[in-house]
C-alpha cells in the first residue's frame, strides 16, 4: 500500500458517502448547500492528510482526477476543496503542463493578513494593542536573552543607527517608524516561542500600517523617537551584556513611554487591509 491510499480509506469513513455524480447542482439550492460543505468537509480531510503523510512544501498533490478518487468525490468538489486550501496560503495552485496544486509554506504576511482581516470591522483601539503590548513585549524580549545570535545582534546595533537620524519629512517619518517597528521584528525572529513571536509581530503590522499619528502634535512627536532611540540603545546595551532582568525592565519602560507617546500624538486606529 502506497501513502496515497491512506486518505482513501479514511475519507470515505469519515463522510460517509461516495459522492458519485460530477457534481451536478440539479438539486438547487439545497444541493448546492450540500456540496459546499461537502467541499469544506474534504478540504479538512485534506488537511489531516497532509499532515498524517508529513507532506511538506513543495510536495505536488496528486492531479485532480486521482484526488476525486482518493477522496471519493466529484471533480468539481475536490476544485472547490482546493480553492479553499489555496486562499488559506497551504497550497499553490499553477496552471500548464507541468501545473498542479503543491503544498505552500504559510507566510507570516500571508497569516497576518488573514488575522487583520478579522479586525477590518471590529472597534480596535490603541489603548486595546497597547494594554497586551505591554505584557507581550517584555515576555518576548526576556525570552530572547539567550537566544540572540552576533548576528542578531549585529543587526539590532544597525537598527539603532539607522533611527539615530531625526525624520523630517512625512515619508522619513514612515520610514523612521518602520524601522522602530522592525528593532522588535528583529527579536520576534529570535524567539523560540512561535506563539509569543507572532502574536508580537501581528501587533507591530498593525502598529505599522493602521496607527496614523496626529502630526501637528511635533513636539510630541520628536519626544517619542527620542525616547525610542534611547530605549533601544539602552536594551541594545542590556542583550549584549545578557542581563535579563535589565532587559525585562527597560522594555516595560519603553512600553509604557510608547504607549504614553501614542495616547499624546492622538494616535488613531485607520483601518485597512494590511498590503501583501
Ligand atoms: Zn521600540
Amino acid at each position: 500500500m502506497t501513502s496515497s491510499d491512506k486518505p482513501r480509506q479514511t475519507v470515505a469513513s469519515a463522510i460517509g458517502t461516495h459522492e458519485t455524480s460530477s457534481g451536478s447542482t440539479a438539486g438547487g439550492k439545497r444541493r448546492s448547500t450540500r456540496t459546499r460543505k461537502r467541499s469544506d468537509i474534504i478540504a479538512e480531510e485534506m488537511k489531516r492528510w497532509i499532515v498524517v503523510d508529513s507532506k511538506q512544501p513543495g510536495d505536488r498533490l496528486p492531479q485532480e482526477h486521482e484526488l476525486a478518487e482518493l477522496f471519493g468525490a466529484s471533480r468539481w468538489t475536490i476544485r472547490e476543496a482546493l480553492k479553499s486550501l489555496e486562499v488559506q496560503g497551504l497550497i499553490s495552485v499553477s496552471s500548464g503542463a507541468s501545473g498542479g496544486a503543491r503544498i505552500a509554506d504559510v507566510s507570516l504576511q500571508n497569516a497576518v493578513q488573514l488575522l487583520a482581516n478579522y479586525f477590518y470591522f471590529k472597534p480596535l483601539s490603541i489603548q486595546h494593542i497597547y494594554s497586551l503590548r505591554r505584557v507581550l513585549e517584555p515576555m518576548l524580549a526576556v525570552e530572547v536573552v539567550d537566544h540572540l545570535t552576533a548576528e542578531h545582534l549585529r543587526e539590532l546595533a544597525e537598527n539603532v543607527e539607522v533611527t539615530r537620524v531625526q525624520p523630517r519629512t512625512e515619508e522619513e517619518r514612515r520610514e523612521h517608524r518602520t524601522a522602530e517597528l522592525e528593532f522588535h521584528n528583529i527579536l520576534a525572529g529570535a524567539c523560540p516561542n512561535l506563539v509569543l513571536a507572532f502574536n508580537c509581530r501581528f501587533i507591530n503590522g498593525l502598529l505599522k500600517d493602521w496607527v496614523v499619528f496626529n502630526r501637528t502634535y511635533v513636539k510630541v512627536g520628536e519626544q517619542f523617537t527620542q525616547g525610542n532611540l534611547n530605549c533601544h540603545q539602552c536594551l541594545l546595551e542590556a542583550f549584549q551584556r545578557r542581563d535579563r532582568d535589565a532587559v525585562g525592565r527597560l522594555m516595560a519602560e519603553h512600553m509604557e513611554e510608547a504607549a504614553r507617546h501614542t495616547v499624546a500624538m492622538k494616535g488613531e486606529i485607520e483601518v485597512k487591509f494590511l498590503p501583501n
